[in-house]
């Protein structure tokens, strides 16, 4: 058995315990500690991700407000579609929402934008 602290890894004699993932509490406390900081750079991503693809929805909004675009014209923009922060239906189309602007699919690779 080998440390799970990821800077020790260090044998853990098998004498002491048969099934302990670390050495030490302190070895258990810095794996911990690092990771949550992994887990904020995570959030920190991914909140920077969301605040990316609003904006550019924003940017197109203000150019065609809830004239369908063809979802070409944003191909450039390598937006994570998979991206969601809300859900709603709105006259009967799905609109997945990014912060404040969302979108639904329509026919033809057309897609309607909207402001929440
Ligand atoms: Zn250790």
């Amino acid at each position: 058995m080998v440390c799970n602290y990821r800077f020790c890894k260090q044998i853990i004699s098998t004498y002491k315990n048969g099934n302990r993932r670390y050495c030490d509490q302190e070895c258990y406390e810095s794996e911990k500690r690092e990771r949550s900081k992994e887990n904020y750079q995570a959030i920190k991503q991914l909140l920077k991700e969301i605040k990316c693809t609003e904006s550019i929805f924003r940017n197109f909004y203000k150019l065609y407000g809830s004239t369908p675009i063809n979802s070409n014209i944003l191909k450039a923009e390598e937006i994570n579609w998979s991206l969601m922060t809300s859900f709603k239906e709105i006259d009967g189309q799905n609109v997945r929402f990014v912060g404040s602007y969302g979108y639904s699919k329509l026919e033809n690779n057309y897609i309607k934008l909207y402001k929440l």
